[in-house]
């Protein structure tokens, strides 16, 4: 029984070796169940808030979490419950992690002119949650990835060394460009699908490619993680132009406008 076990197990490995190292459609694999995406997210961002400076102002965490709200209920993967912090933090940038926790820098507020610019950043995070992105990248590191369900198990210490490792490494966070691009369509499509204007997804990008011929440092992270923006503005483009016809909001809201002059009067202060 034992033998027959054990052989079982080497089988599987070969399997699982042959699979991972002769197979190039990687990208669409993920080996964990969603409570075990849930688990190692919740440990994650548990892990990952010791480093980032949140801000519990509820004027700003609200109008975020009420615009991400908006686009996951329109998402294709609005099983899971997704929460949104805002970080203090002048980059222009945000990103998700595993288990639906999205984390948006002030830095990004500040750079959209509309809440149609916002919400394509955060749509495009949502895409990375919904194309399963970070569980995919866990996958393919397969031993990590059996690491990582002990870690889930039943050692909590080893567990935090774990999470920070993934951490440092990026691990679960530095996706390729075609999951990069999977998150910019899904992005799009929930804009369209939640009235707001996907113009504001081109919009954004065209600004960021302005930024960065300039140079701006507030745009290196954005711009190291992710494709070259002239490809996500023509593939953006595309997809905008295949669209069914559809009234959008304006670009722009109250609720957006009331916002940003409240970010400019407590900068202020
Ligand atoms: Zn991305």
């Amino acid at each position: 029984m034992l033998k027959f076990k054990s052989y079982i197990r080497s089988s599987l490995f070969l399997i699982l070796f042959f699979y991972f190292t002769g197979c190039s459609q990687l990208t669409s694999i993920n080996m964990y169940s969603t409570s075990e995406e849930i688990a190692l997210g919740n440990r994650y961002s548990f892990q990952i808030e010791k480093q980032l400076q949140l801000i519990y102002d509820p004027l700003v965490n609200d109008y975020i979490n009420d615009l991400g709200q908006r686009l996951v209920r329109v998402s294709k993967r609005n099983n899971i419950k997704y929460t949104f912090k805002v970080v203090n933090d002048p980059a222009v940038n945000a990103f998700a992690i595993p288990g639906g926790h999205c984390y948006v820098n002030l830095g990004l507020i500040d750079f959209a002119d509309t809440e149609s610019e916002l919400a394509s950043v955060i749509g495009h995070e949502i895409g990375h949650v919904v194309g399963e992105h970070g569980m995919e990248n866990m996958t393919k590191q397969n031993i990590i990835g059996i690491a990582g369900a002990i870690a889930l198990g039943s050692n909590p210490s080893f567990g935090e060394e774990f999470m920070s490792s993934l951490i440092q490494t990026g691990i679960i966070t530095n996706y390729g460009r075609a999951a990069e691009l999977e998150a910019d369509k899904l992005g799009i499509e929930q804009m369209h699908d939640a009235g707001i204007d996907p113009n504001g997804s081109k919009k954004f990008f065209e600004k960021l490619a302005m930024e960065e011929k300039e140079g701006s440092s507030k745009m290196a992270s954005i711009l190291s993680t992710h494709p070259p923006t002239s490809i996500r503005i023509k593939k953006a483009t595309k997809i905008i132009k295949d669209l069914p016809p559809k009234k959008y909001d304006d670009l722009t809201s109250k609720s957006f406008q009331d916002l940003k002059e409240y970010l400019l009067r407590i900068k202020d202060k």
